[in-house]
């Protein structure tokens, strides 16, 4: 008689498979393909640990553990990504959101939470949209502009912004960094800048891990030679697009913070310009002020 294949049984040899290749988090990577196949919630594998799963259900589950064993991140199987508890839409046009991009909306919402009224907040390259929706999500009175270079990223930022019924608030604009705003008469002044660019150098690159390297798309990772080509334009266009006292907030490399703010104290328009650590106590923030 052929095996039946139960939740508990597939998630055993799932971890099982994921343990001995090695691939991150075998338990967590498990249930989250296992859940998005059946299309259930995690916490509902537990209780229902001997439910059968059906043919056409293994035939994709195969699929999936199969491109895991490959090395192929769990949130483009999934095309699923929790960011700032927000779930979110992702595909391998867009990067993934990572954790400590988090820091980034959390002192941008800091920073809008001091000001009153309407805050105008642009977010350049915003990928699949994680930083512009989280925004716009936990600040009600921020009305953002997002722009990329890339329209596939957008069409995911689209879904985004609009499954979080924040179409009214979040505009989605095709371009590089500011070209879309040029033409724009409304809005030229921003209180709030917000960027997360591709930041690695053509050295890193090279050595960044197969995950990252051979799934997520080289135009949001790659800085240019030194990684900081998107810094050296955003420090000499953003004074025009900010509103005295407003701020300019980067995510950057834990290797860039001298040299960012090196870049933005040339300028000539920032001060104070502050660069902060994240959990893993890496330089990840830089908060500009205009002055
Ligand atoms: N932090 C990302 C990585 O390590 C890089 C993100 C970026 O270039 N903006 O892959």
């Amino acid at each position: 008689m052929a095996q039946v294949w139960t939740i508990q049984k597939l998630l055993d040899w799932m971890v099982g498979r994921f343990t001995e290749e090695k691939i991150d988090s075998p338990r967590l990577s498990a249930e989250l393909i296992l859940s998005s196949v059946l299309q259930m919630e995690r916490i509902q594998l537990y209780t229902h640990f001997d439910k059968e799963v059906e043919k056409p259900q293994l035939g994709k589950l195969h699929e999936l553990v199969k491109r895991c064993l490959q090395n192929e991140p769990v949130q483009y199987l999934t095309g699923k990504c929790e960011f700032y508890s927000l779930s979110l839409k992702v595909a391998p046009a867009c990067l993934i959101p990572r954790p400590e991009t988090e820091l980034l909306v959390e002192r941008a919402i800091e920073f809008l939470r001091g000001r009153a009224g309407k805050q105008y907040v642009c977010d350049l390259c915003t990928g699949c949209g994680c930083v512009a929706a989280a925004i716009a999500k936990n600040f009600p009175e921020a009305k953002v502009i997002a722009t990329d270079i890339c329209d596939k990223a957008l069409s995911i930022a689209a879904e985004n912004i609009k499954k979080h019924n924040l179409s009214e608030r979040v505009e989605l604009l095709q371009g590089d960094l500011f070209a879309p705003i040029i033409s724009r008469l409304d809005v030229k002044e921003f209180d709030l800048i917000v960027c997360n660019p591709p930041y690695v150098s053509a050295a890193e690159y090279e050595k960044l891990d197969a995950k990252v390297k051979n799934y997520e798309p080289k135009t949001a990772l790659d800085g240019g030679a030194d990684g900081l080509d998107v810094y050296r334009r955003i420090a000499a266009q953003t004074g025009g697009y900010l509103k005295k006292d407003g701020a300019l907030i980067l995510e950057i490399g834990y290797l860039q913070g001298q040299a960012v703010k090196k870049l933005l104290e040339e300028s000539n328009c920032f001060s104070p310009i502050k660069i902060e650590k994240d959990f893993s106590n890496n330089d990840r923030i830089v908060t500009a002020v205009k002055s």
